[in-house]
């Protein structure tokens, strides 16, 4: 079985260079994946665009036809943080298709697992608006998709992205069928995330999230996979895995600081990917959303790649943090657990 990967080069048009997304983040990994080798060891994916009907399943009309019009206008900003240019919105919807095309070849059976490559990202993005750099929510798109064309069930989505996914998070809050984690630095953009924050009505119980403090590092994070997220996604049996990667975590990341090296993502990545082993089949597909040092975000994909294809082999040019602060999360984790009631 193979490893279904669909990136594209139109997500280029998207772009202001000056912007920490733009598109030197993808030039980035597509150079490491040629370089690597690894480019011609995955089942390579031409995403189309998400038909409307796909965006409308998490997304009001309203704010789907605020996208659109952006075609026809000149490049500005959003809002402080978000822009868009005439292009955003074909790069918005072939980053959703791309994530909609690893879907359908994982669940028809094509592909044992799969990575989506794709710019612009999409976990800030709710229902009704754009946000901190995303314009389609590409992984609740994915989500859906997956309950209503391949008919799942339950559909786990783990979000290592430093920061809070709000929009997944509003998009599923009172849906008991998808269960949102996010591991995250806060405090941080956007603000929220607070361990507090569970669910609402039916979905009470089906968010999860681990606010983690600056410097948490390597130690700490796999504290919080391996008692927080391993044993809620075991004990809500997912038919699929979806993981939005931000690579934003890393130490060198010029927008966060939770100090994690890319030996401590590889080794998290790799303990996802045995979860899917476990308790979905192996089905695990893992979205791109941040990560703004070009050489952690590469290293880190690659490395996430090879583990998907089930290669031992992982590089980590830039070692370890240098300062690590690894302050106590105990306690915290403590608390996490007794809010869910994790075995
Ligand atoms: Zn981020």
């Amino acid at each position: 079985m193979t490893t279904a990967y669909a990136t594209d080069p139109r997500f280029a048009l998207h772009t202001i260079e000056t912007h920490p997304e733009h598109a030197g983040r993808l030039r980035a990994i597509n150079d490491a994946m040629a370089a690597t080798g690894l480019a011609a060891r995955v089942d390579m994916l031409s995403p189309r665009e998400a038909a409307r009907e796909s965006l409308l399943a998490v997304h009001t009309r309203d704010h789907v036809d605020r996208l659109a019009v952006t075609q026809d206008r000149p490049a500005r900003m959003y809002d402080l943080d978000t822009y868009v240019t005439p292009y955003s919105y074909e790069a918005a919807r072939l980053a959703s298709g791309a994530a909609l095309a690893v879907t359908d070849a994982v669940l028809s059976g094509s592909a044992a697992n799969g990575l989506a490559a794709v710019r612009p990202p999409g976990h800030h993005a709710t229902p009704s608006r754009a946000m901190g750099f995303c314009l389609l929510n590409n992984i609740a798109i994915a989500a859906r998709h997956a309950q209503r064309q391949h008919r799942l069930a339950r559909v786990a989505i783990v979000d290592i992205d430093v920061h809070h996914g709000n929009g997944t998070q509003s998009i599923f809050f009172d849906d008991p069928s998808v269960l949102f984690l996010s591991t995250h630095q806060s405090p941080l953009y956007p603000g929220t995330g607070a361990l507090t924050e569970t669910g609402d009505g039916p979905g009470v119980g089906t968010t999860i999230n681990i606010p983690l403090p600056p410097g948490v590092g390597d130690y700490g994070f796999s504290a919080a996979l391996d008692r927080v997220v391993i044993p809620a996604v075991r004990r809500f049996e997912p038919e699929l895995l979806l993981i939005s990667a931000g690579f934003d975590a890393h130490w060198t990341d010029p927008l966060a600081q939770l100090a994690l090296s890319l030996d401590g993502y590889d080794a998290a990545m790799r303990r996802l990917v045995n979860l899917a082993s476990e308790v979905c089949l192996g089905r695990v597909i893992v979205v791109l959303e941040g990560g703004y040092h070009l050489r952690a975000l590469a290293a880190g994909w690659c490395n996430t790649v090879r583990a998907l294809l089930g290669d031992d082999h992982r590089d980590d040019p830039l070692g370890p943090a240098p300062r690590p602060n690894e302050p106590d999360i105990d306690a915290l984790i403590g608390r996490v657990r007794k809010l869910h009631n994790l075995p």
